[in-house]
């Protein structure tokens, strides 16, 4: 499934094989949004800490064997395994700790008292751990040899010197830190940050401070937006709630794709609905509109935005309900900004079977995201229920979930006790 260009699909879309905009698979979305991405190129260099949560541009090598040398994996006393079957006593001639060597190397007999971390003195190549001893004024005595070079950790064991240790695409995790930072490298090359502009759109949309005037709701999107973004390590600009004023909506969108790497809008995005936002991204950009089959999520859109000459920015115009717009982020705007940030083959979120111990009501023919609370059951399995009203604009059981129930399009109804597929949005909410 490549195409071209997008103009070439939004001005003919017979040409692909059974391209329909009016019913578009989920996966068939996510597939046809991420030929059009060009992950960012810019790098710069941060110091380690800074680096949580971006993603690496150049491989990084170990520049020496880790561990340096070989050392003891337990408190006890170091000796030669040729020892093993010839005496069950061996001489203390010295002392290792960690960060402190034993100097000068062992003989036939000989051991020396070794702690966690201390460098084997030249010779030994086995620890016994001291629990399995009995000292005697210098000698030790045991009944049972451990096996040959037990209880050592070996130089290069854990990483190889010029060995990559991570690679370019990598997104940095705690862990890497740690890592990065047991190899002696205080600075990494990383991807710049990712930017990302949204606004909102609706004549019916407040702002809070504002009283609310009948037929007005507060603007929420911007907020879930906002949080969700906040949390992938995108630099955000909020432009705020926009009326569907023309001349305000084109002002916005140009400003928007003018400053950034990805524009988000929600509302109006409606296939069919004689809206501003469809005329203005027609002028401006290559938008595919799109009525995706599932639920919530239905209208969504994709494409790029010029903004000058040689500027042009991603588009994503998500639905104007507030469940659907979380969504929606979810399913499609998730996986792209992380490709878009250098992400090689971003993990998906965990997806796993579980029972589900209530009915779920489901129509056949879409993919339906209903929202779930995972929890342990009184019998200590891990079980899901929905977590309350499953309307399109009922951000409580949102709030209220911590997974999507993920019911593909052939599911009908379910009875309680059915093994459902769940989706953990932890992280992002
Ligand atoms: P639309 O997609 O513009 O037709 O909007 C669909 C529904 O979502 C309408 O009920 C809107 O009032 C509501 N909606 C749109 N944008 C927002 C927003 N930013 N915050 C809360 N609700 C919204
Ligand atoms: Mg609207």
């Amino acid at each position: 499934m490549t195409v071209t260009s997008l103009s070439e699909i939004i001005s003919n879309p017979s040409c692909m094989d059974d391209y329909d905009p009016n019913s578009m698979p989920v996966a068939k979305a996510r597939q046809f949004i991420k030929q059009f991405l060009t992950p960012i190129t810019t790098t710069e260099v941060l110091p380690i800490r800074e680096s949580l949560g971006r993603v690496i541009a150049a491989d990084i090598l170990s520049p020496a064997n880790v561990p340096n040398y070989d050392n003891s994996a337990m408190d006890g006393y170091a000796f030669n395994s040729a020892d093993i079957n010839k005496s069950t006593e061996l001489k203390v001639i010295g002392s290792a700790f960690a960060g402190k060597a034993f100097v000068g190397g062992i003989q036939a007999g000989e051991c020396v008292r070794i702690m966690t971390g201390g460098m084997m003195p030249k010779g030994a190549d086995t620890v016994i751990v001291q629990e399995r001893v009995t000292v005697n004024g210098d000698l030790i005595q045991f009944s049972e040899a451990p096996k040959p070079k037990a209880n050592v950790r070996y130089a290069g064991e854990d990483l190889q010197l010029g060995k990559t240790v991570l690679p370019v695409g990598h997104m940095i995790r705690a862990a890497d830190l740690g890592l990065i930072a047991s190899l002696g490298i205080g600075e990494v090359s990383v991807y710049r940050k990712l930017k990302v502009a949204f606004f909102s759109t609706g004549d019916e949309l407040a702002s809070i401070g504002k009283p609310l005037q009948e037929g007005q709701v507060y603007d929420s999107n911007r907020y879930t937006l906002y949080g969700m973004l906040s949390r992938l390590g995108a630099e955000i600009i909020d432009m705020g709630a926009i009326a569907d004023d023309p001349e305000l909506l084109e002002k916005t969108l140009l400003n928007a794709a003018m400053q950034v790497d990805v524009v988000i809008t929600s509302g109006g995005v409606s296939v069919g609905e004689a809206d501003y936002m469809k005329q203005l991204l027609a002028k401006h950009g290559e938008v595919m509109f799109w009525k995706v089959a599932m639920k919530p999520g239905r209208p969504l859109a994709y494409g790029k935005i010029q903004s000058s000459k040689d500027k042009h920015a991603n588009y994503f115009g998500l639905p104007g309900n507030p469940v659907a717009v979380m969504v929606t982020f979810y399913q499609f705007v998730r996986e792209a900004l992380l490709i878009l940030m250098g992400q090689i083959n971003p993990t998906p979120l965990p997806t796993f079977n579980v029972i589900c111990t209530e009915n779920i009501k489901k129509q056949t023919g879409r993919t339906e995201f209903q929202r779930g609370i995972l929890f342990a059951d009184s019998d200590g399995l891990w079980k899901v229920k929905p977590s309350g009203a499953q309307g399109s604009a009922i951000l409580s059981s949102m709030s209220l979930a911590n997974c999507f129930i993920v019911l593909d399009e052939s599911i009908g109804n379910l009875d309680a006790g059915t093994l459902v597929k769940v989706q953990v949005m932890d992280g992002l909410i």
